[in-house]
């Protein structure tokens, strides 16, 4: 399959409208366009990579800063103590629908049970 860059890469140029919360050189978050709880926001790369199947060995710095910046987001947000929910979807069977890996922050009230 060929991955082409997708309208995240336009949210992290600032091409098109997002509510972006957090960007550095590195990671940008914005709010969900169809959030599924009062607090939903994806935290992704800068850079483009597709699916989980696309990281690399030398990524592993910046995958680990999705989730300090999920950390700190969830803080911010005022969920960090209630809890809340981290997910990365990768290819059909899980339903991910836009190929630029992204982490979903979800919280901010009772979740169903997922696993
Ligand atoms: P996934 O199914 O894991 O690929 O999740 C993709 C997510 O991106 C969905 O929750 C969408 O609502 C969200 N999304 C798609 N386009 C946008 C956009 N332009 N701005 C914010 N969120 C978006």
């Amino acid at each position: 399959m060929d991955y082409q860059e997708t309208i995240f890469t336009k949210i992290i140029n600032r091409e098109i409208d997002a509510k972006i919360v957090y960007q550095d050189d590195f990671v940008t978050a914005f709010y969900d366009i169809s959030p599924q709880a009062k607090v939903h926001i994806l935290i992704i790369p800068n850079k483009f990579i597709p699916t989980v199947n696309h990281i690399e060995n030398e990524d592993e710095q910046l995958i680990g800063k999705l989730f300090t910046v999920a950390r700190d987001l969830a803080k911010k947000e005022g969920i960090d103590q209630s809890g809340f929910r981290l997910v990365m979807n990768c290819n059909k069977d899980s339903g991910q629908e836009v190929f630029h890996i992204h982490l979903h922050l979800i919280g901010g009230e009772k979740l169903g049970k997922m696993c």
